[in-house]
C-alpha cells in the first residue's frame, strides 16, 4: 500500500513525486517507457548531451522548477544565454532585444517603433491589457497599431514564447501575461548549468527514491475508482493499491485511464480534444566551432529559433566540439501533412547551413525529431488556463492531475512546473 501512485514520469510527475517523497510519503511512480523525463528526456550520444529539442527554462532561476528543486533541498544553478539575434533576409545578424534596453540599440526598429515598444511595455506593466480573452496576437497588434519592425519582433516572441508560429491563432491574453511575467521577473529564459539530466531529472529521481520507487517499462492501463474514490491502478501485473493517485498524462490521453463517459464531465470531455503545439527539432553535433554567439538566434523564414547550446553550457558537447539545436514550430494541422513538414525541414536545414557554414562540412551527426506534441496545449483563445482541467476531477476523491495540459499558469514546460506546485499545495495545504 502506497501513499501515492504517480502515473507517468514526465517532469511534472517527477517534481510532484519528489516533493511528496521529500515530505516522507511512500511513492510508487509508473512510467510506460524505459526512461523517465517524458518530453523533457535527455539523450546522450558520442559525448554530446541532447535535450528533447531545445529546452530552455522560462524564467530560469525565478522559475517554478527552481522553486521545486529548492524545496527538496537540491537547488539548481542556471546560466543566462548571451545576446540574442534575428538573422535578417540577407543573413545579417540584428540585435534581438530580450529586455527594455535592447529596444534602444536594435536596428530592427525605427525611432517611432522604439517609442511604441516602450509605451506598450509601460501599459502592460500597469495592467492596461485586461479583457483580451477573445483576442489573438494579430488582433491585439492591429488594435495597438503595431507595425514594421515591432510587428516582426512580436511575431517571433509569440512564436518562441507560445510555440505558435501563427499570430492569427495565438492568444493575446496568454502573450501579454507571459511578456508581463518576463518583465516582472527580469528573466526571459535560462539553461541549467550542467544540463537537464544532471541538474533537474537526476536530483528529482534521487529524491523520489528516498521514500519511494520508480518502475519504468510499465504502462498503467486503468485508474481504479471505487465508490467515487481512486484506490489504485491496474497494470499488466495486477492491481496496485494506494491512498491517492496522481496522473501526469496529457489530458488528451486520459480516456485510456478513466471511464470518461461515466464521469459526465463536460470539461473532461473537452480536455480530450485539446490541440497541442507541434514542430520539428534539429540538432547538429559539430567538430569545432559553429558560431561565437551564446544567445538565442531567430529566423523569420521559416519561423524558427535555436542556439549553440554548448556555447551556453559547455558540458553539453565534448571539448573542441559544438552542439547546435534548433526548433521550428508547425501548426498541429500542418504537422499531419507529411509533404509540408518535409518542406519546412528542407527550408530550415538549407537556411541553417547557409548561415552557419560549419554545419556543411564539420557535422559529426544530425538528429531530426518530428514532434506532434511539443507543449500539451496550444495557447489559443479556446484553450486558456480556466478552460483546462484543474488538479482534481469533480466526483472523484483522491485523484489528482498534473502536467502541461492542466489549468496552471504559464506556457509550455512552465505550465508543467507550475502544475506540480499547484497540485502539491492542493494535496498538502502547504506552500512551496
Ligand atoms: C521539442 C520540444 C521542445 C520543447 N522545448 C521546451 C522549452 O524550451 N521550454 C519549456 O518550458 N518546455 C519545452 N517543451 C515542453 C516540455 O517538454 C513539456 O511541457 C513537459 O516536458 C511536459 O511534461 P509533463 O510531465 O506535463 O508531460 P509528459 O512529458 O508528456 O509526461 C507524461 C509521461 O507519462 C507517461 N505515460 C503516459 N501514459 C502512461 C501510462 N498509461 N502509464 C504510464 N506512463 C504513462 C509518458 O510516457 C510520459 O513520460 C518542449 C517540448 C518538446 C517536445
Amino acid at each position: 500500500m502506497y501513499d501515492f501512485i504517480v502515473v507517468g514520469g514526465g517532469i511534472a510527475g517527477l517534481e510532484l513525486g519528489a516533493m511528496l517523497s521529500h515530505d516522507g510519503h511512500r511513492i510508487m511512480l509508473f512510467e510506460q517507457s524505459e526512461r523517465v523525463g517524458g518530453r523533457s528526456f535527455v539523450h546522450s550520444k558520442d559525448g554530446f548531451i541532447l535535450d528533447n529539442g531545445i529546452h530552455l527554462v522560462r524564467f530560469g532561476r525565478k522559475s517554478a522548477v527552481a522553486r521545486v528543486l529548492r524545496h527538496v533541498g537540491k537547488p539548481i544553478e542556471f546560466v543566462s544565454p548571451g545576446t540574442a539575434y534575428l538573422v535578417d533576409k540577407d543573413d545579417r545578424f540584428i540585435l534581438f532585444p530580450t529586455g527594455p534596453a535592447g529596444f534602444l540599440k536594435s536596428k530592427l526598429f525605427t525611432f517611432s517603433e522604439r517609442l511604441k515598444a516602450l509605451k506598450v511595455m509601460v501599459k502592460l506593466r500597469a495592467g492596461g491589457y485586461r479583457g483580451l480573452d477573445r483576442y489573438t496576437v494579430e488582433d491585439w497588434m492591429q488594435g495597438e497599431g503595431i507595425e514594421g519592425g515591432l510587428k516582426r519582433y512580436f511575431r517571433l516572441v509569440s512564436a518562441s514564447m507560445l510555440v505558435c508560429s501563427m499570430t492569427s491563432i495565438a492568444s493575446a491574453r496568454a502573450f501579454v501575461e507571459n511578456v508581463d511575467a518576463v518583465l516582472k521577473t527580469g528573466v526571459s529564459v535560462e539553461y541549467p548549468l550542467h544540463g537537464w539530466q544532471n541538474d533537474i531529472i537526476g536530483p528529482l529521481v534521487d529524491t523520489i527514491k528516498q521514500n519511494g520507487e520508480i518502475t519504468t517499462g510499465t504502462r498503467v492501463d486503468e485508474v481504479v475508482i471505487e465508490g467515487g474514490k481512486a484506490t489504485g491502478v491496474r497494470t499488466k501485473s495486477g492491481t496496485i493499491r494506494a491512498n491517492n493517485v496522481i496522473v501526469d498524462v496529457p489530458s488528451q490521453e486520459i480516456g485510456h485511464l478513466l471511464d470518461v463517459g461515466a464521469l459526465k464531465s463536460e470539461r473532461l470531455r473537452s480536455a480530450l480534444g485539446l490541440v497541442p503545439t507541434s514542430g520539428i527539432a534539429v540538432d547538429y553535433a559539430v567538430q569545432g566551432s559553429v558560431s561565437g554567439i551564446d544567445g538565442l538566434i531567430y529566423f523569420e523564414d521559416p519561423i524558427s529559433f535555436g542556439c549553440v547550446v554548448s556555447n551556453i553550457a559547455p558540458s553539453m558537447a565534448p571539448a573542441g566540439k559544438s552542439l547546435l539545436t534548433w526548433f521550428c514550430p508547425i501548426h498541429n494541422e500542418e504537422m499531419k501533412q507529411k509533404d509540408k513538414v518535409i518542406g519546412y525541414q528542407q527550408r530550415l536545414e538549407s537556411r541553417l547551413e547557409r548561415v552557419f557554414p560549419a554545419l556543411k562540412g564539420d557535422t559529426l551527426f544530425k538528429r531530426v525529431l518530428y514532434m506532434d506534441t511539443v507543449d500539451g496545449v496550444e495557447l489559443n483563445i479556446n484553450q486558456l488556463q480556466e478552460k483546462r482541467l484543474g488538479y482534481v476531477i469533480d466526483g472523484i476523491d483522491n485523484l489528482y492531475l498534473v502536467g502541461d495540459t492542466t489549468a496552471a499558469a504559464g506556457a509550455g514546460g512552465d505550465i508543467a512546473h507550475e502544475s506540480s506546485i499547484g497540485c502539491y499545495e492542493k494535496i498538502t495545504g502547504g506552500t512551496v
